[in-house]
């Protein structure tokens, strides 16, 4: 079995920005992708026609570390975007294997052996780059598994009122295009936009995208405080979510509750996805659970994976970057102490962690 320099799981930003970065520095490297394509997770995650901005985090003023990765500042399509990608990662000649499913790495004596669905393979360094896709739970009372977690084909909602839970930008995103997929068929059906806070969370270039929705007339109610309840099959067999959309306290312990019932089939949940905790831990890698005090950031409780400043976990050798540490890690301090840090999740932020985790992979071979 040929000993690879590096080991690369997913063919997302991070992933392809650690292969081009590997290319560069003349590691013998494999990167390999459960997808059929490039970019799967976010062929996977974003609403069709979605446009791809090229945010760089607050406080950030280098440009894209690899500009073949950037959206670029016209915001394109997503389709259009992956096209570009594939057409950059195509001309450097990176060949990535596809249909292939990480499952374990394991160290051995020179390295680790990595076991996918198809395979074992070798290699010094592994550095993974699985995004960040475990839906979060909806939490409701009964089942709710029907639920979609992204906007596949915004026709199958024409016609009618949809529901989009969630109070961030994914949310933001399939209200806007559904608004617009709406309107452009002429069709009055109200696209809801639920969000259990009382305040939504979307940066800039999607606040404009969905004012200018608003503008040109698209039709979108929003329901601050919307809580998801019950998951139930109706009369009619149709499964059914319910949403506590409000509730007024009328003396002597009396509550008046205002709900609605949508059908499963048309309410999308953007309600985000939760890091990999569950495959880090089964990887031996020393996660920090937040407690009071402790995390500033994170809510009690989250488990936060422990990281050098070059991404490298508790293991030596194996590095963790992108989507997987978003949206905060503890950052291992040089004298010894634990920094909770914010990693905002951005195709910026994986790439440029990328670069930084095979600049440190590199020189450590090169030292050997
Ligand atoms: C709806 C939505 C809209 C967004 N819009 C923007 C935007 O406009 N601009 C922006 O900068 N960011 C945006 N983001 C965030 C951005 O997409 C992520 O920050 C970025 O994709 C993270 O890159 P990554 O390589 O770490 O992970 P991912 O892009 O998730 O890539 C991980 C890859 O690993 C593969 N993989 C997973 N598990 C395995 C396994 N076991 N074996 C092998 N392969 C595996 C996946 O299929 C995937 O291809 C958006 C996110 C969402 C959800």
């Amino acid at each position: 079995m040929t000993m690879h320099d590096l080991g690369i799981i997913g063919a997302g930003p991070g992933g392809l920005a650690a292969a081009i970065a590997a290319q560069k520095h003349g590691l013998n490297f494999f990167i390999i992708e459960k997808g059929h394509g490039l970019l799967q997770g976010i062929v996977d995650s974003y609403p069709h026609g979605k446009k791809v901005y090229a945010t760089v985090p607050k406080g950030e003023t280098e440009p894209f570390p690899i500009a073949i990765l950037s959206p670029g500042a016209d915001k394109p399509p997503v389709a259009e975007y992956i096209q570009r990608v594939e057409a950059g990662v195509t001309e450097l000649g990176v060949t990535v294997q596809f249909d292939e499913e990480f499952q374990d790495v394991r160290k051995g004596r020179d390295g680790f052996t990595v076991t996918t669905n198809r395979n074992q393979r070798q290699a010094r360094k592994v550095l993974l780059a699985f995004g960040s896709n475990i839906p979060m739970d909806l939490g409701v009372y009964g089942e709710a598994k029907t639920i979609a977690r992204n906007l596949d084909n915004p026709k199958e909602h024409i016609g009618f009122p949809t529901l989009v839970l969630g109070g961030g930008n994914a949310a933001a995103d399939v209200v806007a295009t559904l608004s617009r997929a709406k309107r452009d068929a002429d069709d009055p059906t109200p696209v809801y936009w639920g969000n259990k806070m009382e305040h939504f969370k979307v940066n800039e270039d999607v606040a404009r995208d969905l004012g200018v929705e608003i503008l040109l007339g698209g039709h979108i109610r929003i329901l601050q405080g919307a809580i998801p309840r019950i998951g139930e099959v109706d009369e009619e067999g149709v499964d059914r979510l319910i949403i506590l959309t409000q509730e007024i306290h009328t003396g002597g312990g009396v509550v008046l509750k205002q709900a609605m019932s949508f059908p499963m089939k048309h309410v999308i949940a953007c309600i985000g996805t939760q890091g990999p905790a569950p495959i880090f831990n089964k990887l031996g890698l020393q996660m920090i659970t937040c407690t009071e005090g402790v995390c500033r950031i994170s809510r009690e409780g989250a488990q936060l994976i422990l990281l050098t400043k070059d991404f490298q976990t508790s293991v030596k050798g194996i590095y963790a970057i992108g989507g997987a540490i978003s949206p905060a890690y503890i950052e291992v301090q040089e004298e010894g102490t634990f920094k909770e840090k914010k990693h905002t999740n951005l195709i910026y932020t994986a790439i440029k962690d990328a670069v930084r985790a095979v600049d440190h992979i590199a020189g450590s071979i090169k030292k050997k």
